[in-house]
């Protein structure tokens, strides 16, 4: 018999849940962790139809990469997330930037996806050492707008907005999700292009400043990238536990 604490340590040991940002909320957030397990589903998130389809195939766990807790609870009502859990007793666990800074996590599946090469740490975190973005070598240069389009068929994006940079794309910076604060590290390291899922209005600006092909190719589509390589590691570690992912789906629509 497999337990929710059993599959919790070897994610602790492959994404240490203690390496998590100050800020974050992640580990077991909602469970037992000796509930026994034989079906689990993996998602970026948990929503109502990620329970749903966890309900129907008769998975005890979710694991996910956004906290289904994160804002201090005030309330507990019926159709709150944590509560549709308890009730159909699913456990939780929840591994977020302990997984974007892993060496196996996020950013590492991300650069995987656009095939960069050689790569190495936009900037560490504190003092742990672990990279809070990375940046390689794409295999052959590519035009800004080849880029883009590169970018927005590796990652399978509805859309991605981008600004053109002055210089063919070689080096690549990538910061998953809401990572675009570290486009000015990711210039400091002479990248021609930096890959992205959120951004604002003076980061452009700032690319096109310092010609540097800034692509946002949307949050869902930068992190989950990580979900089948997981499912492949847990899948390996706990053969006799049935692993799935989600269907979830970008919330976002693009009209193209
Ligand atoms: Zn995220």
């Amino acid at each position: 018999m497999t337990t929710v604490a059993e599959i919790y340590q070897y994610l602790n040991e492959i994404a240490p849940f203690h390496t998590a940002m100050d800020f974050d909320n992640v580990g077991l957030l909602v469970g037992d962790p000796g509930a026994a397990v034989d079906s689990v589903l993996v998602s970026l998130d948990i929503t109502t139809p990620v329970i749903e389809q966890a309900c129907e195939l008769g998975a005890q766990l979710i694991i996910s990469h956004h906290p289904v807790i994160f804002a201090p609870l005030k309330r507990l009502r019926p159709k709150d997330i944590p509560a549709q859990l308890i009730e159909h007793r699913l456990a939780a666990v929840c591994a977020h930037t302990n997984l974007d800074l892993a060496t196996c996590g996020v950013n590492t599946q991300l650069a995987a996806a656009l095939s960069l090469q050689d790569c190495k740490p936009v900037k560490t975190y504190r003092d742990t050492g672990l990279a809070e973005a990375l940046f390689g070598t794409l295999p052959q240069a590519l035009s800004p707008e080849d880029f883009a389009q590169y970018v927005k068929e590796r990652l399978h994006c509805g859309g991605v907005k981008y600004t053109r940079g002055d210089r063919p794309v070689r080096t690549v910076g990538v910061s998953c999700g809401a990572g675009s604060g570290l486009l000015f590290d990711a210039a400091a390291c002479g990248v021609d292009a930096f890959v992205t899922g959120e951004s604002k209005h003076h980061e452009h600006l700032a690319a096109c400043e310092t010609g540097i092909t800034m692509v946002d190719a949307g949050h869902f589509n930068t992190e989950d990238v990580v979900v089948e390589p997981l499912i492949r590691m847990l899948q390996t570690q706990f053969p006799q536990v049935a692993f799935c992912k989600s269907g979830q789906d970008d919330p976002v629509c693009y009209l193209v």
